[in-house]
């Protein structure tokens, strides 16, 4: 069974911590490569997350990388 859109959502967040076991990981994968919506949005986060991790911990979004990702979220979730 392939994975939804809001599954592959969920584990963004899962995927990116490296706390997918394989199974799950091989779907995230096969649906990053074949959805037009979660390839970009994954790209995004991968982004996002690589900006955040150079920050102090606990301190704020930068705003732009804040609003790119909003706009992002947003344009997924209203599709
Ligand atoms: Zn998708």
């Amino acid at each position: 069974m392939s994975m939804t859109c809001d599954e592959f959502r969920d584990l963004l967040h899962d995927h990116h911590a490296g706390e997918l076991v394989v199974e799950i990981k091989e779907k995230f994968e096969v649906h990053r490569t074949s959805c037009k919506h979660c390839g970009p949005l994954h790209e995004t986060y991968t982004h996002t997350v690589r900006i955040t991790a150079k920050l102090p911990k606990g301190g704020p979004l930068p705003p732009a990388a804040e609003a790119r990702l909003r706009e992002v979220l947003k344009d997924y979730l209203d599709k």
